[in-house]
């Protein structure tokens, strides 16, 4: 059973007499373990799929199969449980809670779950961990760089053990050299069996992935294998 799939997925903006098409029939399987890029101009629909994606927001049209399960049969409660305990956000600008410890704004998720008390700090600790922050556990958030704020982010869309990750061009707000460091992290994770969907418009950050759907106009234009996926498994080898 694929993880997601998506069958002739329309989505139309109407506000007032104006409807702006934004998804034009878009289809594709996104199977577990994948890490698929998704490319295409400013204004192409990617935001807008992923969002429907991570049931932040409702296609007008089509089907969208999570896990196997149809999403238009879910109640907004259980969408709002999918949303927290599934899947893992990662945004452009962050989205963390500035004055508050990296070590709190990962437990973040963990409030809002069933999972037991006693061990949240241990896996809280395990998220930074593997994004390589453990010496900064107890720093405000706000005294982050960058690139150390998105790696808190990537932290805290782990922490619950997610089905996949979202991320809605993480390198967005970063310098070359940090939006790297992100990208790897994210390929690590990815080779130790995290799903994960990635918008993005750079090149550079796509060739991480093993999977490139572009989309123009609402619509997949190309959706292809890529061989020459960026290696991190070796320290200093990638092209
Ligand atoms: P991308 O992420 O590729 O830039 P979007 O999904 O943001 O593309 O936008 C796709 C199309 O939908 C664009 O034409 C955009 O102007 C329109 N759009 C996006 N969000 C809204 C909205 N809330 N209301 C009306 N139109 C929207």
């Amino acid at each position: 059973m694929p993880l997601i799939e998506i069958k002739n997925l329309e989505k139309i903006y109407k506000n007032g007499e104006i409807e702006t098409p934004a998804l034009r029939g878009v289809s594709f399987v996104i199977e577990k373990g994948e890490f698929v890029s998704i490319m295409g101009p400013s204004g192409s629909g990617k935001s807008t799929l992923l969002h429907i994606l991570g049931f932040l927001a409702k296609p007008t049209r089509g089907q969208y199969y999570f896990a196997g399960r149809a999403v238009e049969d879910f109640s907004e409660q259980e969408l709002a449980q999918l949303r927290n305990q599934k899947i893992g956000f990662v945004f452009q600008d962050f989205n963390l809670l500035g004055r508050v410890s990296v070590l709190d704004n990962v437990k973040l998720p963990l409030l809002y779950s069933k999972i037991k008390e006693d061990l949240h700090n241990q896996m809280v600790q395990k998220a930074i961990e593997a994004v390589g922050l453990s010496h900064r556990l107890n720093y405000e958030a706000s005294k982050l760089s960058g690139g150390e704020k998105q790696r808190v982010a990537i932290a805290r869309a782990i922490v619950n053990n997610p089905l996949v990750i979202l991320a809605d061009e993480p390198t967005g707000n970063l310098d070359s050299k940090s939006g790297e460091m992100v990208m790897k992290i994210l390929q690590r994770l990815n080779s130790q069996g995290q799903t994960i969907i990635l918008v993005t418009h750079e090149t550079y950050t796509a060739e991480y992935a093993q999977r490139v759907i572009k989309l123009k106009d609402g619509q997949v234009e190309s959706d292809q294998l890529i061989s020459h996926r960026r290696l991190v498994e070796k320290e200093g080898y990638y092209k």
